[in-house]
């Protein structure tokens, strides 16, 4: 066994004792989940996928639908019509609250049931199907391999799905939902009812861990912003009324949903998905948490946790008949501008003053816009001695 995976095999075991919480009973068909199941996967910047546990476990897709079809709204209609509809504040309050604004019926969010159905509305088709088929495209998008509809679940939504109709209802007497409030609704069952793995889920985030691109596919399935806003949402609304909290103790953008999956965003290292269905008293599984929780913690993928090598570039000096030549390549961000405008500092102290030091930027993969300008002005404030490739 490699090592990566004998250290999440270790963490399987850490968590199997917790066996507090129940399974979700208010649909019947998530009532009998085998309450023991337990798994969850990896996927990094290459694709490697790396799962353990039962991860051969399906469950349906429930609240974690959410983000990818926020997306897919993103994606088709832009920023400014799909914050029209739903709000982008934590709303504090369990996941079918009537979290509606004051004067416009405008959802908390796109993450309680009032702003996911209000974002389903938004997506284009002539018939329950025909949504139904472009919102599982995008799903499958993110997943890298078509997803399916659990048909017995959806039955079961649908049969027990007053509250979130009647949530349909209030947001159609307010105009956020323009069309028909069946569609939105039995479309949006459906989307619950998505059956997944944790290899699956876990892909799905990690596409939108890397910014929009599937790292199994290769496939780009939404653009930059649109993944960083999905994940900024999820980061102050994804586990429903315990977001905040999460936030302080896990520190990863995150969403859960009441089949016991939880899928948490590590941006540019990893998507993480776990499975386990016990839930805690506010919705959330109570073994994948604490999955999330550990990995987060041993792999040291807290958001906010100081990183050294956060956008500093790669630097190789060579030596040529005119002077060294300084090449970066990588990442330029503000503070890895700073650490290379010390190092030509050193560089400039170390050679002779006849010698032209030239920084090569030309083979940056990623540059922003502040870091190139504060790497520019210094080398023009040293010329001649300096010369600057973009
Ligand atoms: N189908 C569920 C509902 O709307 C989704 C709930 C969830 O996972 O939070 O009731």
């Amino acid at each position: 066994m490699d090592p990566i995976t004998a250290l999440l095999e270790k963490v399987l075991i850490d968590v199997r004792p917790h066996d507090d919480g129940q399974p979700a009973s208010y649909i019947p068909e998530l009532a009998s989940a085998d309450p023991d199941l337990l798994a969850f996967g990896v996927v990094g910047p290459r694709g490697r996928v790396i799962t353990a546990g039962d991860d051969g476990a399906e469950f349906t897709i429930q609240s974690m639908s959410k983000p990818f079809v926020l997306a897919l709204a993103l994606q088709t209609l832009g920023r400014d019509a799909v914050f029209a509809r739903v709000g982008a504040e934590p709303s504090g309050e369990p996941f079918n609250a009537i979290s509606l604004e004051a004067q416009t019926g405008r959802p908390a969010n796109p993450m309680v049931n009032a702003g996911a159905i209000a974002t389903t509305a938004l997506i284009d088709g002539a018939d329950i199907d025909e949504r139904t088929s472009r919102v599982v495209a995008a799903m499958s998008a993110f997943a890298g391999r078509s997803l399916w509809i659990d048909e017995s679940v959806y039955s079961s939504e649908s049969g027990t799905g007053d509250r979130n109709r009647a949530l349909a209802h209030l947001l159609k007497s307010y105009g956020i939902i323009r069309g028909s409030v069946h569609d939105a609704v039995e479309t949006y069952f459906r989307q619950c009812s998505v059956l997944v793995t944790v290899r699956d889920l876990a892909v799905m985030a990690a596409t939108l861990a890397f910014g929009g691109r599937n790292p199994v596919t290769g496939e780009r399935v939404v653009s930059e912003r649109v993944a960083r806003d999905v994940t900024s949402i999820m980061a102050s609304c994804g586990m429903y009324d315990f977001s905040g909290e999460w936030m302080l103790r896990v520190g990863l953008p995150a969403k859960s949903g009441v089949s016991g999956g939880v899928m948490a965003v590590a941006t540019s290292q990893f998507g993480v998905a776990a499975f386990s269905p016990r839930l805690d008293a506010h919705g959330n599984s109570v073994r994948a948490s604490a999955i999330v929780e550990i990995l987060s913690d041993r792999f040291g993928m807290h958001v906010l946790e100081p990183h050294e090598s956060i956008a500093a570039p790669g630097v190789t000096v060579e030596e040529s008949a005119a002077g060294p030549v300084v090449r970066l390549g990588g990442e330029l961000g503000f503070a890895g501008a700073e650490r290379v405008i010390s190092l030509l500092r050193e560089i400039a102290a170390s050679t002779p003053s006849a010698a032209q030091i030239t920084v090569d930027a030309a083979e940056l993969a990623r540059v922003h816009p502040a870091a190139v300008l504060v790497l520019r002005t210094e080398i023009e404030a040293l010329a001649p001695r300096f010369r600057l490739l973009e």
